[in-house]
């Protein structure tokens, strides 16, 4: 089946969370797997590989593909938190969510200006939450080399909102 057959059969489908007429696409299975987890890790280090100086990771999902793939590519990872878990100084930047909006936060202390960055997530839903990544690491002069999924929402159009870099998902539904 592949790469792309072990990580469906392993995404388990969730209706009607977080809320009604939602269907959530959870990745639990996929990573409490070893087979699963590793080649999903290896793929995005192929992908991913050879110009980077750092992995970002967004909170809290994306921490877990993110750290492994900085392993395995020999770079540091860098955390972009959801608003209030670092300690100052911070960049912090709005985004907004289907109802209301939300904060992200990023420690300059782990970003070298002229760094490629290469942003790492589990699912692209609306983009709202990888734009605003960008934006931060942007902020902080760092340069971001490219967008891993694991997952893109095609019908959500979040590949529309991101920045024009290269991106790379994994899967699509
Ligand atoms: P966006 O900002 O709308 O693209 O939402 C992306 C964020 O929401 C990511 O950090 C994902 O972890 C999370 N997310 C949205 N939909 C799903 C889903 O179906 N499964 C898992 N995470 C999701």
């Amino acid at each position: 089946a592949g790469l792309h057959g072990l990580i469906t059969e392993k995404v388990r489908d969730v209706p009607d969370f977080p809320e009604p007429g939602v269907l959530f696409r959870d990745i639990t299975p996929l990573l409490a797997d070893g087979t699963a987890f590793s080649a999903v890790v290896g793929h995005l280090a192929d992908v991913f590989g050879g110009e980077v100086d750092v992995v970002a990771g967004i909170e809290a999902r994306g921490f877990l593909l993110a750290a492994p793939l900085a392993a395995v590519l020999g770079v540091g990872v860098v955390a972009v938190r959801k608003v209030g878990k670092l300690p100052p100084p911070t960049l912090r930047t709005a985004y907004d969510l289907e109802y209301g909006s939300a904060e992200i936060e990023v420690s300059p202390a782990g970003l070298t200006p002229g760094a490629r960055v290469v942003l790492i997530d589990d699912v692209l839903a609306t983009g709202g939450t990888a734009a605003a990544a960008c934006r931060l690491l942007e902020e902080a002069g760092t340069k971001v080399t490219g967008i891993g999924f694991l997952i893109e929402l095609l019908e959500l159009g979040g590949r529309d909102r991101l920045p024009d870099r290269p991106m790379h998902a994994l899967v699509s539904y």
